[in-house]
C-alpha cells in the first residue's frame, strides 16, 4: 500500500527531474514551440514542492489535489492546466483513503489521462504529452519501471509525428522531426514514480 509520503516523494522526485532536465525541455520547445516548457514546469513543480512542505496533506488524494491545484495556478502555458488536471483528477479518484493500492493508483491515472484528453482534445498520434502518458499508464499493470520505459519510448516516437494540437500544430509539416517537449516531461513524471517505487529515491 502507498501512503501520502510516497506521493509526496513522487512529486519531490519529479521536481528534481524537472530541475535537472529543464534546459533540455526548453530546447525541445524551441523549434516547435515558444521555448518555455522547461521554465514553465520548473516554476510549477518548485511551487508544488513548496506547497507540499508547507501543508503536508495526510492522504495520497490530498497530495495530488494540492499538486494539481498548484500547477494550474502557477503555470501559464498549456501544460499547466493539462498536468494540473491529470494530478487533480487522479487525486479526486483516490478520495480520502490514508493508503491506496498500486491498482487504485493505476485506475486513478487511467481516468486522469482520459480527463487530459477531454480537456485538450488531443488523440494518440497528435504529438502531445498523451503520446507518452497513454503507453506509460497502459504499462502500469506490468510495473512502474515498465510504465517509465513505455513513456520514454512514447516520447521518442513523437519525433516523426506531425503535431495536430497545441502550438506545434501551427507549424504543420515542419513540426515533423522534433521530439515533443510535453511527451518528454511526461516520461520524467513516470520515471520519477518508478524511482520512488523502486526505492531508488
Ligand atoms: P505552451 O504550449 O502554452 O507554451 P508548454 O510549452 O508548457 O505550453 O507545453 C507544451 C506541451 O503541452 C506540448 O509539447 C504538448 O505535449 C502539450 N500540449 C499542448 N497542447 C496540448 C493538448 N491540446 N493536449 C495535450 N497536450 C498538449
Ligand atoms: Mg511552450
Amino acid at each position: 500500500m502507498r501512503d501520502a509520503d510516497f506521493f509526496r516523494r513522487w512529486m519531490v522526485a519529479t521536481t528534481a527531474a524537472v530541475e535537472r532536465e529543464s534546459d533540455r525541455l526548453t530546447e525541445l520547445d524551441s523549434p516547435i514551440g515558444d521555448a518555455d516548457h522547461g521554465s514553465n514546469l520548473l516554476r510549477g513543480f518548485t511551487a508544488v514542492r513548496a506547497a507540499l512542505n508547507k501543508d503536508t496533506p495526510a492522504t495520497p488524494g490530498g497530495v495530488l489535489l494540492l499538486a494539481g491545484r498548484t500547477l494550474i495556478s502557477t503555470v501559464g502555458g498549456a501544460s499547466g492546466p493539462l498536468y494540473g488536471t491529470l494530478l487533480r483528477r487522479a487525486g479526486k479518484d483516490l478520495g480520502d483513503a490514508a493508503e491506496v493500492s498500486d491498482e487504485d493508483l493505476r485506475q486513478a491515472l487511467d481516468a486522469a489521462v482520459g480527463a487530459v484528453a477531454s480537456l485538450g482534445g488531443a488523440a494518440p498520434g497528435d504529438k502531445t504529452m498523451l503520446d507518452a502518458l497513454l503507453p506509460g499508464i497502459a504499462a502500469l499493470g506490468t510495473s512502474y519501471r515498465a510504465a517509465a520505459d513505455a513513456a520514454d519510448g512514447g516520447a521518442l516516437a513523437t519525433v516523426p509525428m506531425q503535431a495536430h494540437k497545441g502550438r506545434a500544430s501551427y507549424l504543420g509539416e515542419r513540426s515533423i522531426g522534433h521530439q515533443d517537449p510535453g511527451a518528454t516531461s511526461s516520461a520524467l513524471l513516470l520515471g520519477a514514480l518508478a524511482d520512488v517505487a523502486d526505492g531508488v529515491l
